[in-house]
Parts: C-alpha cells; structure tokens; sequence
C-alpha cells in the first residue's frame, strides 16, 4: 500500500473539484512505498511552498518495475492481446483523460507552473488526442511481402521490443508521458517511465485512469526519482531493452553512454534546441509579431522548439523589432489560474536563476536589452518576458538554450547569409519561415538543418505529424507513423516454396 495520497480541492471558475492522487511507485498496478522509503518534496512554482511529498525512487524499484513490466510483456501484453484490443485500451484511456479533463489541467498547472488556459486548451486536450490517435494505429503495424524470385520470398513482421524504459522532462509532463506511452503500448511494449522529479503529479494520476481504462497490471510501471537514480537505473538496466528519452542534450549524452556501456539498448533522443525563426522582408509584419511571440514565449520559454533566435531582414528589421517589442510589453504575468495572464512561473528556482544568468550574461555581453530583463515580483518563480536586440552570434544568449522567456532579435541581409547563419548551430529541432513568396520559402525551409519546419506559422504540433531533431537534437522521431518504428524490432521472415536448394 502507498503511505502517500495528495488531496486537493480546487475552486476556480472554471472547475469547482477534488483531486486525489496517489503519489507512491506504480507498479504491476498497484502503488507502494519507494524501497528506502525516501520521498520527494513537490513544490508550486507559483509560491515556492510545498504541494505535496512523492515516494522516492530507487534502483530496487526500477529492478521491481523491470521484473512486473517484462512478465506483463511475457503474459499478458506484447503479442498476447491483439492489437485490436490494445488499441481499445488506448482510445479508453483517450477518453478517460478527457472526463477528467478539468481536474488534469489543474494539476498540471499548480505543479508546473503552465497558464491553466494552455493545461487545459492545449496539454490535456493534446494527450487525449494522441493517445487516441495511437490507440487507432495499434492493429494496423504491418509489415511488408518481398519476392525474392519465383520459389522465395520474405515477409517482415514489426514486433515489440518488449519492456522499454521512457525518461521524460517537466516542461509538458503530461503531454510527453503521452508521446511515450501512445506508440510505446500501440505496437505492444511494456514500459518502466520516469517522470520529471519535478512535475510528477499528472503521471501519477493517469496511473489510476490506466486501471480504469482496464490495462492489465505491469504493462505501465511509473517510478517516481531523482535523474541520477532512477533514471540513470533505466538507461543501464540489462533488461530493458530500450530506451527513448526526452530531455536536456547533457543527460542525453549520457543516456547513450549508459545504454552502450550496459547492453546495447536502442535508443531514441529528444534533446535541447537554439530554433531560428526567420521573417523575410515580404513577411506580414502584423502576423509574423504574433507568431514570433507566440514561438518564443508560448509555455514561457521553456519548449525545446523555442524560436529564441529571431532572425529579421534589414528592410523590415526596425519596424519588427518596434512592434514585437510593443507586443511582448503587453504579455501579461502572474498567477497562472487567472485567464488574463499570458505567462506564469518558471517551473523552479533553479530555472529562475538559470535564466536570469543568462540575462545578465547577454546584458555583459553588450546585447541591447529592449524589454524585461529581470525577475517579476518577489514570490515564486517569475521571469518578465524578455528581448534582446543584437547580441553578438557567438554570444551566450544566442547560442545556447535558455528554456526561459527571453528572445534574441537579430538581422540578415539575404537569403544566403540567413541559411548559413541559421544553420550555424549545434542543434537542429526546430525553425520557421515568413514569407508571402512560396517558393523561397519551401526553398529555404528545405536547406535549413531541422526536424521541423513551419511556414508562417509556429509551435504547430500534431499527433500525425513527426517531430524530432538534427544533430545534437536528438535522433528517432516521435508522433506520426514515424514513432512507431522507434518501438519496433523488424523481423525478416524467408521462404522456400519448393524446400529446394
Ligand atoms: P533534463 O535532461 O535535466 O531531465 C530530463 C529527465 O531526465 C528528467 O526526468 C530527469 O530527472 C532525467 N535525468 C536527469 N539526469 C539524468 C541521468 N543522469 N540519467 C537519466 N535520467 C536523468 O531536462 P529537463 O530540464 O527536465 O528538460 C528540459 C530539456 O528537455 C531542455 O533541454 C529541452 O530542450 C528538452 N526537451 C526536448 C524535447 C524534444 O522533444 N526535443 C521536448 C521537451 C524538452
């Protein structure tokens, strides 16, 4: 039994209700006590105090965790339940998320920080939608027949791994558990997942909704711990023979050296990203401001696919930079349940002081300071929106991932300079192009070094569309098609008609 529950009644005007949470390790569907007994203080961002305390993790409850979710792969999962029937499982799940809607929104956003408008416009409705949407792609993994010649040929079978290890980040906790556990389950895996220590809470009440939806118990394992216990375990446990991680590009370099160095698990990344966001002079000055917004400051920075450089050309750089910076004033801060504000807390104060660095670093660096630059208000974890003009492209602030709400104006003279300026990074997640001329800007968007590209639009993301990075951004793609074959093994199958040599 879970010495642990987090109860809570939230009074808003958008939801009047109670949460009830167990906050212990989940496995083989029951909660408990970590094997050491230590807990994890959870903390609300928007004041710094205490919400609840989590079971603390450990290596003995990930090798628990391993144990239920291979014998669930073993008897009762994997290719025992037809995908027909893993996929009601999902679309129930889809629905589940759905009814509890309001209550999920209100945990994410007093764990993590997030606007309520986004938990529940975006976050919540975003996870449903993609659990549904793996839930319909769960008995329709085909392989494919290859004549080989008249008497030969081989068909491919896609299989599950088997138990698969999900590290996840808590910028969308929610929201990312879904893009692991939708085509994880899809096609047949069991799962051992590690939640950000720092916003578990959402995990651990889909934990309840996975009983509910009827999931036969050991088939999802949540250990709730620290990186460097928890995770580290999974990414070097010899018997999970996969892991797909979501995170910083720091950890994930260690994830693949962990996987190497224990039994060669496949691996998938979802790493840090420098996005460039780029506004031709022919752009609509109007919509490009509301989307660079948008790009930079949706989330409050803290998306891996930030388009934190904002690339202008000269002909419209002065106008831009007026009218995004008159724009990025009138972004409201404050307490995330209120639906005027636009930004609410960084999710620690660990962030916080991570990205008022860097805001003191672009300031020494001689970048032109246009809007913010420093903490808002005395409690929680608040940082204004933020914009810099001009800093130098080899500066802090343009060249590394801040995770905070601070946006770096920089101009371009041409279409070669731009490519080759945007292209001048580590990482390659994320970028745009606005334009009203379609062929430059299908032209540039394929010479750009990025998984995803957006056309005079930003942030789009969708359960059918793959994402995922270039370079140090990570390899494997999530959503869409694509993840599927990130939880697959291709098996070739030959066959002689005539047992003839
Ligand atoms: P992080 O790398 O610090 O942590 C991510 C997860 O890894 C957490 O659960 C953490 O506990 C765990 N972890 C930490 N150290 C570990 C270790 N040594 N071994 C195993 N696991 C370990 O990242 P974060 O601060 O939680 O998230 C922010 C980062 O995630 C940013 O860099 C962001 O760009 C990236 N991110 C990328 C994507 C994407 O799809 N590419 C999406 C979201 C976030």
């Amino acid at each position: 039994m879970s010495t642990l529950v987090y109860e809570h009644e939230f009074k808003t005007k958008a939801f009047s209700g109670k949460t009830r949470i167990e906050t212990g390790i989940f496995i083989d569907g029951k909660f408990s006590a970590g094997a050491d007994g230590g807990t994890i203080d959870v903390i609300n961002p928007t004041t710094g105090k205490l919400i609840t305390k989590i079971a603390e993790g450990t290596r003995k409850d990930v090798d628990r965790a391993v144990v239920a979710a291979q014998k669930a792969y073993d008897t009762v999962w994997g290719t025992k339940t037809p995908g027909y029937e893993r996929g009601k499982l999902l679309i129930r799940l889809a629905e589940l998320i759905e009814e509890n809607a309001d209550e999920l929104a209100h945990v994410e956003t007093i764990d993590n920080g997030k606007t309520l408008r986004d938990s529940r416009g975006f976050d919540v409705v975003q996870a449903a939608a993609v659990f549904r949407y793996y839930g319909g792609w769960a008995d329709k993994v085909e392989g494919k027949t290859i004549e080989v010649n008249p008497s030969k040929f081989a068909y491919t079978v896609h299989e599950p791994i088997g138990a698969v290890g999900c590290i996840i980040p808590w910028n969308f906790p929610l929201l990312m558990l879904s893009w692991k556990l939708g085509p994880a389950l899809a096609t047949g895996n069991t799962v051992v997942l590690k939640p950000s220590e720092l916003t578990p809470l959402t995990a651990l009440r889909v934990c309840s909704l996975i009983n509910e939806a009827g999931f036969p118990p050991g088939v999802v394992n949540i250990v709730n711990g620290y990186g460097t216990t928890v995770g580290a375990a999974i990414a070097e446990h010899p018997h999970l023979e996969k892991v797909a991680f979501t995170g910083s590009t720091l950890v994930g370099r260690s994830i693949m050296k962990a996987a190497a160095n224990s039994n060669l698990k496949k691996v998938t990344l979802e790493l840090g990203g420098k996005s460039p966001n780029i506004i031709f002079n022919d752009a609509d000055i109007g919509q490009a401001v509301k989307w660079a917004a948008f790009g930079l400051f949706f989330n409050h920075g803290q998306c891996c696919c930030a388009g934190s450089r904002i690339y202008v050309q000269s002909g419209i750089y002065d106008e831009f930079t007026k009218q995004f910076a008159d724009h990025v004033k009138t972004l409201q801060v404050g307490d995330p349940f209120e639906e005027s504000t636009y930004q609410g807390p960084q999710v620690s104060q660990t962030q916080q002081e991570r990205i008022l660095g860097y805001i003191e670093a672009g300031k020494k660096d001689g970048a032109t300071l246009l809007v913010g630059g420093d903490r808002h208000g005395t409690e929680g974890y608040f940082v204004q929106p933020t914009v810099f003009a001009d800093a130098k492209a080899d500066s802090k602030v343009m060249s590394e991932e801040i995770f905070g709400p601070v946006a770096c104006v920089s101009r371009f003279e041409d279409e070669e300079d731009i490519i080759h300026q945007a292209n001048d990074s580590m990482y390659g997640l994320a970028a745009a192009v606005f334009s009203k001329d379609v062929t430059r800007a299908i032209s540039v968007a394929h010479r750009l070094k990025a998984g995803t590209v957006w056309v005079n639009c930003y942030n789009q993301l969708n359960p059918q569309v793959p994402f995922g990075g270039y370079k140090a951004s990570g390899f494997g793609r999530e959503l869409g098609e694509y993840a599927l074959s990130n939880f697959t093994n291709v098996k070739a199958v030959h066959i002689n008609l005539h047992g003839t040599m």
